[in-house]
């Protein structure tokens, strides 16, 4: 696989072209934000275990059943991935309550949920990613009733999956936000990541955070925090 030019940067990955058409690489940064990219800082060592965590999950997630963006690890930093067109939807998954939904709806974090819930949210820095419904989707043309459909199921699956997976890590998954890509041929796929920026993360016995909240609420030990779940989940 040969790496051609920068397509994108992002706030915490850059995205390269290849010699496939089909195929682009993914770098992860330890670059670090929060609050819409207003709160910046750096969590060193924070992109390889991003990467390491969200290609193991992804191998398992499709041996599960949900097909992924994953093509191959390439370094401590680097993946090919498949070349999508990212459905412009944040897919929010919650088991617990905890940061906006408590916010919004002024209760406690770390109400257990009897079903897991899920939200959208429209990815759009300028208007600050707000809430979205499907109707309002489908009306904006941001995906179709079927493609939708097809989302929840999979990210209900990705939910069943993950909580069993980090349960037996002694980890709550309390919520998590997932991304959706489109191939060429229309096919729905998991993409992006699944990492201590992305989901929220409790140790079972103690409550202590082990994600990106430590960055956000500066609480400390933010690296700390990404690397005991690098090894609880990773081994390493
Ligand atoms: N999340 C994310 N990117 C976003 C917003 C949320 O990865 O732009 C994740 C976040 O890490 C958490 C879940 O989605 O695991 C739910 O986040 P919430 O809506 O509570 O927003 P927050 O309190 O993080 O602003």
């Amino acid at each position: 696989m040969v790496k051609k030019e920068q397509l994108y940067e992002g706030k915490a990955k850059k995205v390269f072209a290849t010699d496939d058409p089909e195929v682009v690489i993914v770098d992860y940064k330890d670059d670090a934000t929060a609050f819409n990219g207003e709160k910046k800082g750096t969590i060193t060592g924070k992109g390889a275990i991003n990467n390491q965590m969200t290609n193991h999950l992804m191998r398992k997630l499709e041996e599960a059943g949900v097909p992924t963006h994953f093509v191959e690890e390439l370094s401590e930093r680097e993946t090919a991935v498949k070349k999508v067109s990212i459905v412009p939807l944040e897919v929010i998954i919650r088991n617990l309550s905890a940061g906006s939904f408590s916010k919004r709806y002024g209760v406690e974090e770390g109400i257990v949920f009897g079903q897991p819930t899920i939200e959208f949210s429209y990815k759009d820095d300028a208007l600050g990613d707000p809430l979205i419904n499907d109707y309002h989707a489908v009306a904006l043309g941001l995906a179709t009733w079927d493609e939708i459909e097809r989302i929840k199921k999979y990210a209900f699956a990705v939910n069943d999956f993950l909580k069993e997976t980090l349960l037996a890590c002694g980890i709550t998954l309390v919520d998590f936000k997932l991304e959706f890509g489109k191939l060429s041929d229309g096919t729905i796929v998991l993409a992006d990541e699944i990492s201590p920026d992305t989901c929220r993360f409790w140790d079972v016995k103690t409550g202590e955070k082990l994600d990106k909240d430590r960055f956000r609420r500066d609480l400390g030990n933010v690296e700390g925090a990404y690397q005991e779940m690098a090894r609880r989940l990773l081994g390493k």
